[in-house]
């Protein structure tokens, strides 16, 4: 009803619901008997804002070239930059939607995006302006969030203090202005920005009324203490970190996304410590890093199946890491996340006879129909 879940439970109780009972004969019935129906994925990390695949990166990192060797080759973050500062903002728009798409396809609802390629005032805007556009034009939920502290750009190369002042005086105030995102993040690691930037921004961030979520520790540790002062919803990556970090993110409402597909696609051996955070007591979320560079898939069942397979958490523990703290990371756990009465009406239907299937056939999708606060897209097989 009106986008939300009204009644959840064996079909002899939803059938008994007041509400359902004075309008069974305005519903739709979709029978998915035989399926597994999930809460829609809520992907709580991409970055979706960009024009081209990095084929010249993936090529050249096969044949062993190091970062510096990429950038020569005209690849690396600098040709991301360069497609999106180019590009006009309805062509922006359109590989958003197109995105969009692809995501409710895999079973994914809720998409959490990210700008990060403009690194400019007026790119960064463009950037947020077309996740804002094209998530009008799709029936699921988009949160965005600005990430103009990605790395500094070229410009700025060896004057990152002078670019952190630019995102903090300039470039947050009239994000927070136009009201075009939620959250401000910051890539906090060696080669982008520091800790004491970092708090910077965060600290801007909070001027500016907006939430803060970082990515830490995916290159080298991050201090997360003097972070945590500014209750960051997320903490992204965490490849490396310390114990006594990691207690204090258990005590705290933060939750740890983890992003295998990033250690995947770079041919990693190793994969963030999944049992070790979550024998910790630290929320433990899990989502695509969809990006040109180092994560370029969108789907969530790949994602649960690297969780499984490299980071041994179960199948259960997977999918609840994808669904409702996902939406804890983002900060819709009241309204996303699991199937719930009062809930938005966000599902995802498998041809599948058990859910743990969905990670069990990796690289295959299984997903035929999604809901969108209450909305379907696709069929079911008959
Ligand atoms: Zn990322």
């Amino acid at each position: 009803m009106g986008g939300k879940i009204v009644s959840v439970g064996t079909t002899k109780d939803a059938l008994r619901d007041r509400w359902l009972k004075k309008n069974r004969k305005n519903i739709t019935e979709i029978d998915c008997g035989g399926r597994v129906v999930l809460p829609g994925f809520v992907d709580s990390h991409t970055h979706p804002v960009f024009v081209h695949p990095r084929l010249v990166d993936f090529e050249k990192r096969i044949s062993g070239a190091n970062y510096e060797e990429i950038a020569a080759a005209g690849g690396g973050i600098r040709s991301s930059i360069d497609g999106v500062r180019k590009a006009s903002q309805s062509a922006l728009t359109g590989k958003i939607v197109t995105a969009l798409a692809d995501f409710a396809r895999n079973g994914t609802t809720t998409v959490e995006a990210k700008s990060g390629y403009g690194l400019d005032l007026a790119s960064e805007l463009k950037s947020l302006d077309a996740i804002r556009r094209a998530a009008r034009e799709w029936p699921g939920t988009v949160v965005s969030t600005f990430l103009g502290a990605h790395v500094a750009p070229p410009e700025y190369r060896g004057r990152s203090q002078e670019y952190v002042d630019l995102i903090c005086n300039e470039m947050m105030p009239a994000v927070a202005k136009r009201k075009l995102a939620e959250f401000v993040d910051v890539f906090c690691d060696r080669g982008a920005f520091s800790g004491e930037e970092t708090a910077q921004i965060f600290a801007a961030a909070e001027r500016c009324g907006l939430a803060v979520r970082a990515h830490v520790g995916q290159l080298s540790e991050t201090r997360l203490g003097p972070l945590l002062r500014y209750h960051p919803a997320s903490f992204d990556h965490m490849d490396y970190v310390n114990d006594a970090d990691l207690t204090a993110v258990a005590r705290s409402d933060t939750v740890a996304t983890l992003v295998p597909g990033a250690n995947y696609f770079l041919g990693l051996a190793r994969y963030p410590e999944a049992r070790r955070l979550i024998e910790a007591g630290v929320a433990v979320a899990l989502a695509t890093d969809y990006n040109p560079g180092s994560s370029p898939t969108l789907s969530m069942p790949m994602a649960l199946s690297l969780a499984c397979t490299h980071m041994k958490m179960s199948p259960a523990e997977a999918i609840a890491a994808a669904t409702v703290n996902g939406a804890w990371a983002l900060r819709l756990a009241a309204r996303k996340g699991s199937v719930e009465a009062g809930k938005d009406a966000d599902l995802a239907v498998f041809e599948v006879n058990d859910y743990r299937e969905v990670p069990y056939w990796f690289g295959a999708n299984h997903c035929t129909l999604t809901i969108m606060n209450g909305v379907p897209n696709g069929d079911l097989r008959s």
